[in-house]
């Protein structure tokens, strides 16, 4: 009996707090090949104003956004890549390094980690050096599901546990942000206007997570 007990305690020791809240995290890290570190250090000069000697992020936010379609896997494919599609011109006009996010959701709520939380990603303009991105997969004309909902509020407060996160925001949401002091662009031209990941699925993901009091503008 002894044994079990000891055992058992062995075992509770062994989760991590991620997994205490419900929460599993599948890691399927993309390749943050030297190339992409080089690009984001590029990036995090030219565009954020910071000089640095890895591609880290002090995050303060976490951002939510949809794929607009595509599976986990195709969209893995896509950010694994380290330079930008030849399409994308706008984007590559500002840097060649492809976009990415931290965090990638499927529709039946598993979570997937592409790369440390606070490792730079490329996902939200004037914001990157401080957000964490979580993608979901959906579109406008296929709604993100409970399961996302529910994924979404458990990754947003597990991460919250882990840094000093004060916003969460919708990617449609960001530029609120442009006049204030976290904006980091310099380019004043450089942005694009988003709807994505919605309203509705902010307000569920709001709700579940409305005791962590985070902020939704500057
Ligand atoms: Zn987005």
């Amino acid at each position: 009996m002894k044994k079990v007990i000891f055992l058992l305690f062995i075992f509770v020791l062994n989760f991590s707090s991620a997994q205490n809240s419900g929460l599993k995290i599948v890691e399927k890290p993309i390749n943050y090949s030297p190339e992409r570190i080089r690009l984001s250090l590029e990036y995090l000069q030219d565009h954020h104003g910071l000089i640095q000697k890895t591609p880290t992020i002090v995050p303060k936010m976490i951002v939510l956004h949809y794929t607009a379609g595509g599976t986990v896997e195709s969209n893995f494919k896509y950010f694994n890549n380290t330079h930008l599609e030849s399409a994308r011109n706008t984007l590559k006009k500002q840097s060649t390094l492809n976009v990415s996010s931290q965090y990638i959701i499927d529709r039946d709520g598993t979570v997937y980690q592409l790369m440390e939380p606070n490792q730079f990603a490329r996902h939200t303009i004037g914001l990157n050096y401080c957000a964490i991105g979580v993608e979901n997969i959906g579109s406008k004309s296929q709604p993100l599901t409970d399961k996302q909902v529910e994924a979404n509020a458990q990754l947003v407060r597990y991460l919250t546990q882990k840094y000093k996160i004060e916003y969460l925001i919708g990617h449609s949401e960001y530029g609120v942000f442009r006049n204030s002091k976290l904006w980091k662009e310099s380019d004043p031209k450089y942005f694009t206007g988003k709807e994505d990941p919605g309203k509705e699925f902010m307000n569920k993901v709001r709700q579940k997570v409305s005791d962590l009091k985070l902020k939704d503008k500057p």
